[in-house]
């Protein structure tokens, strides 16, 4: 990672095709460690947390037999999920070829995925997923877990990016997801005094490097697209991400036929999903309570507050 790390730090640059290489190493760099050594991360209880909520938020939108997108998949940590909701067919694509090899070969061991899948390595924000499709396939939901912002580097891979989610996306169909809460994030940086442009603490930070100030010695500068900053999450993420202007997102989204049905910051959603019965037992079986020695660390749940879950519905 150090050495991932340095490559970013030193080659920078403003091409775009440059810094989607970029994440694509960064994340086939990651490595595979298994069940055993994800329960030895110090960040376990927030690992647990964020799954727990992708848990809830796919539940409570994938139906029996669905035809899933899940766009920027990774290493496929959602695929027990599309098992659970016995979906009939998914499409995985992820511009880290490493990393969706692994969670083919995931896939391939599963007892329980009675599913068909396809796995499509592509760069989902600047070229087209369409002619790389089956026949005839059409989607009942899309997902992008942790994952959309990155298509926030410029307008036209947003555009790129709903364009591939809504393609092949039915009626009334889903587009769900989970991406840095940008709001969150810029009253914590404009709350920081002047020439100080990085939040934080044990387990994550956020560095911003292009923040100018108004005549009021407001920081400002906060761009709708391309606003890039440094993110560093303990035991998981290091390079760079881009704030997504929630409006903007929404305006692009509608553009594409999507209506937006539910945005709530993480620390909400726990709030008002840990009601239902259900939702709280699976904090238990997913470990996001008890089972390990150590309760969610003060820092973890600050953690849990920089993202938020969204979902739009086709009209
Ligand atoms: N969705 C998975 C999950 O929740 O476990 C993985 C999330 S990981 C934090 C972000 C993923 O976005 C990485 O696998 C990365 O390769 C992928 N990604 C970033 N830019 C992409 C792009 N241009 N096209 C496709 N995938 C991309």
């Amino acid at each position: 990672f150090e050495y991932v790390r340095k490559i970013a730090r030193e080659k920078i640059d403003s091409d775009a095709a440059t810094q989607a290489h970029l994440v694509a190493q960064h994340y086939n760099a990651r490595p595979e460690v298994g069940v055993e050594k994800r329960q030895e991360s110090t960040i376990i209880r927030l690992r647990s947390f964020n799954n727990w909520i992708k848990s809830v938020l796919i539940g409570r939108h994938v139906r029996r037999g669905d035809t899933v997108l899940d766009m920027g998949c990774g290493k496929g940590g959602d695929l027990q999920k599309w098992a659970r909701g016995r979906i009939g067919y998914l499409v995985a694509s992820d511009i880290a070829e490493v990393s969706l090899q692994q969670m083919e070969e995931r896939y391939k061991s599963m007892r329980n995925a009675h599913f068909g899948a396809v796995f499509i390595p592509l760069d989902c924000y600047s070229e087209y997923l369409a002619p790389r499709l089956p026949p005839d396939v059409r989607f009942n939901l899309v997902s992008m877990q942790f994952c959309m912002h990155y298509s926030f580097e410029s307008e036209q891979k947003a555009r790129t990016m709903l364009q591939n989610v809504t393609s092949n996306l039915v009626r009334g169909g889903w587009f769900i997801g989970t991406i840095p809460d940008a709001n969150w994030i810029v009253k914590k940086v404009r709350s920081l005094p002047r020439g100080e442009h990085e939040i934080g603490n044990s387990v994550y930070s956020i560095k911003f490097e292009d923040i100018k100030y108004n005549e009021n010695g407001e920081k400002i500068g906060f761009t709708p697209m391309g606003c890039k900053y440094w993110f560093h999450l303990q035991d998981a993420v290091d390079c760079p991400e881009y704030l997504v202007h929630f409006p903007t997102f929404q305006k692009l989204a509608s553009e594409f036929g999507l209506e937006l049905r539910l945005k709530e910051n993480f620390h909400d959603f726990y709030k008002s999903a840990a009601q239902d019965k259900d939702n709280n037992e699976l904090l238990t079986r997913m470990k996001v309570v008890g089972g390990y020695d150590k309760e969610m660390s003060s820092d973890e749940w600050e953690a849990a507050g920089i993202y938020l879950a969204f979902a739009f519905q086709k009209i």
